[in-house]
């Protein structure tokens, strides 16, 4: 008898412990860390995999510069960061898209910081629809919205523009559709970098997000004119991914092509998107690059939408 007691007690405690710990893994998320990646001496890459795309930040002579803030809560944690490397206060934050990884972060700041979008992408935060193959997740809350605003564009552009001089410039590209439609890459001359956001997020199939502008007919084509047209950077900060070269761009833009080629032959040969997607496979040439079955039948359905409706 005693020992049944005794028994029953410790599957008591053991059951309460197991309560307790699920209770305290729904109240205290992991700390948020950040790793800093030192790419020159004023310019650094801010990353974590569970914070969102890579962020930037460049110090400049008076001000901070931050491209890209992560997911919602990570604008804090960017802030101490930015606080441990310079005591210049943060001036402007530049998006490189509307993704709910690469925005949210901008409630955290204080609302005198500029925030620089593409137009189109200004438009697309306004509304944060959530991103082509990702519906059934329902959409994303609109933390614009649930901020009373706070964290939206200040300032926005289409084709082109510049910040700041010398040793400070930042020149802004827009070249067209292609992860969304309004993809910005951010380049800092001085240090020939680039920050190009998610059009270049890995090497692997690209997200192509429909709902918010983006196009498989067009990305291809976006990557070389931005490749072509840019002049004298090494190193590229890519989306999700590690420091890149220009060359990997170059090759990046021939890899979107090719799919781009690939899904206009097999929708000629008739095959169904599943068929289709189930049957493709990484060209052995782009050696590196991860295969995503789930993104790629997205991609071949997204790019099938887009040539019917330009049949019609
Ligand atoms: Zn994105």
């Amino acid at each position: 008898m005693k020992r049944i007691a005794v028994l029953c007690a410790l599957v008591a405690v053991g059951a309460l412990s197991m309560v307790v710990s699920a209770y305290q893994a729904t109240q205290s998320p992991a700390p948020k860390v950040l790793e800093v990646e030192k790419l020159k001496d004023n310019l650094f890459m801010l990353k974590n995999p569970d914070s969102g795309g890579n962020t930037a930040v460049f110090i400049g002579t008076t001000g901070v510069v931050v491209v890209d803030t992560k997911n919602p809560g990570w604008g804090r944690p960017i802030l101490d960061k930015i606080n441990e490397l310079t005591k210049k206060p943060v001036t402007t934050i530049i998006n490189t898209h509307t993704h709910g990884d690469h925005v949210s972060g901008n409630v955290e700041f204080p609302a005198t910081v500029d925030i620089v979008v593409q137009e189109n992408t200004k438009t697309n935060m306004a509304n944060m629809r959530p991103a082509t193959g990702r519906e059934p997740e329902g959409p994303p809350p609109n933390i614009f919205k649930e901020h009373g605003g706070k964290g939206l564009p200040t300032k926005t552009f289409k084709d082109r523009m510049t910040l700041g001089r010398g040793a400070d410039e930042i020149d802004l590209y827009y070249f067209g559709r292609g992860h969304t439609n309004g993809d910005a890459f951010v380049v800092f001359p001085a240090l020939r970098f680039m920050h190009a956001g998610d059009i270049f997020a890995r090497k692997g199939p690209p997200l192509l997000d429909a709902n918010n502008g983006g196009s498989g007919v067009h990305i291809g084509d976006t990557l070389t004119k931005a490749s072509a047209s840019i002049k004298n950077v090494d190193s590229i900060i890519t989306g999700h991914s590690t420091v890149m070269t220009w060359k990997d761009l170059e090759e990046y833009a021939r890899f979107n092509k090719d799919f781009l080629a690939w899904v206009q032959a097999e929708m000629k040969a008739g095959k169904s998107v599943d068929a289709a997607a189930a049957e493709y496979k990484i060209p052995e040439k782009y050696a590196g690059y991860t295969p995503n079955a789930n993104q790629t039948k997205s991609n071949v359905g997204v790019i099938y939408n887009e040539l019917k409706s330009s049949e019609k």
